[in-house]
């Protein structure tokens, strides 16, 4: 019985040898695809008023109530509490399906005014908690629309310092947060297809100035709202790449949402997903431009997009036999109770994936990563 369990523990700690190497770090094979030590992800899709989960603003509402020193947030709370009496109401408010883009953007406009400046490194701090004790998240590029948060109604001057406000504040917060979850932290500014042009422009001039906070821009909103506004977003997205801006934007998501246009101006696409679908004749150019799609697996579910992940199965096919990259995000993890692992996982076990693409996808969010940093936080030791 003794001999048995020493060969066993031999075997063992040969096996243990085997994997991890003489000074017990684990590596890979030499032809093994999987070069990160610590396997972790980027995220290069997450809006922030779907990266805060129910629970957390709950609670938050439930402190608020209590708290009497802000007059304005206690009023707002008790509004909120009023409307939503249980966490389990709200809640399923925040994750029910939808059957259409817009019906889903409308969970945004509940959480947005909550997440005010005074609230937001709470939010901030939460969120980058979660993403490092639960998803393995490495580098983190958190895309918000700044003018969402400022109170409705104030005048566009005094609307753009408030705006300069809280793209600090979210810069602090996440660097206050940093020594205790390691995670390289950048911010995009959402432009919004149903704000006037003007209010856009000065979110892409707040970016230009911001630079150390903010690595570029996004556009997104309704499908239907882009139409009637494009000459105006497609003057912001030029205004941005001549400052010299990385851009990513919000098209192709639906068969509603496709504007050829706006490719030329893009660095990376947000979804992207009804190119391969429906105008595959346009895969040769995103290829050219090595432009990077942006794929959120369960956003189109709750879209009502698709009806089923095996339906990606093409997107990726055409991608990668096209040489496009594709990084995998969540859009609104909070929203989809699917944090970013499990996004990969659900394309694995549909069979949408195999383990090959899935490490391909896994490295091309940092390689198109808009401010991934030449040295990396020794602590993590990633790729
Ligand atoms: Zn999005």
């Amino acid at each position: 019985m003794a001999s048995t369990l020493a060969a066993r523990s031999q075997v063992g700690r040969a096996a243990f040898k085997l994997r991890h190497g003489s000074n017990g770090a684990p590596r890979f094979g030499h032809n093994a695809l999987m070069t990160s030590t610590d396997r972790s992800f980027a995220e290069l899709h997450l809006h922030l008023g779907g990266a805060v989960l129910p629970r957390i603003l709950y609670t938050y509402l439930q402190r608020e109530k209590q708290n009497r020193n802000n007059p304005r947030i206690h009023e707002v709370a008790t509004q909120y509490l009023r409307r939503f009496p249980t966490f389990e109401k709200f809640e399923r408010r925040l994750t029910r399906p939808c059957d259409t883009l817009e019906q889903y953007l409308e969970a945004h406009k509940i959480v947005e005014p909550l997440q005010t400046h005074e609230a937001l490194p709470y939010f901030i701090n939460r969120l980058l908690r979660g993403c490092f004790a639960f998803e393995n998240i490495s580098y983190l590029e958190l895309r918000y629309n700044p003018y969402f948060r400022v109170p409705k109604g104030t005048p566009l001057v005094e609307a753009r310092d408030r705006m300069q406000e809280i793209v600090s504040t979210v810069r602090f917060a996440a660097a206050a947060a940093h020594k205790q979850f390691p995670i390289f932290f950048t911010q995009i500014l959402c432009m919004d297809s149903r704000l006037p042009t003007e209010v856009n422009r000065t979110i892409v001039e707040i970016a230009t100035e911001m630079r150390e906070e903010v690595c570029g821009v996004d556009i997104a909103g309704p499908d239907e709202a882009y139409r009637e506004n494009l000459p105006g977003i497609l003057a912001n997205l030029k205004l941005a790449k001549e400052q010299g801006l990385k851009t990513t934007g919000h098209c192709y998501e639906t068969p509603e949402g496709c504007f050829p246009e706006m490719l030329d101006y893009l660095d990376r696409i947000g979804h992207g997903i009804q190119i391969p679908l429906k105008e595959p004749k346009l895969l040769a150019k995103v290829a050219q431009r090595r432009q990077c799609l942006e794929v959120c697996p369960t956003s189109y579910l709750r879209t009502g997009t698709l009806k089923s992940y095996s339906e990606l199965k093409p997107v990726f096919q055409y991608c990668f036999d096209m040489g496009i990259d594709i990084a995998i995000c969540t859009d609104n993890s909070a929203f989809h109770g699917v944090r970013l692992p499990l996004e990969y996982e659900r394309l694995l076990t549909h069979g949408v994936i195999d383990f090959t693409m899935m490490e391909k996808c896994r490295q091309a969010a940092f390689r198109h990563a808009f401010r991934w940093p030449a040295n990396v936080d020794h602590r993590r030791n990633v790729l």
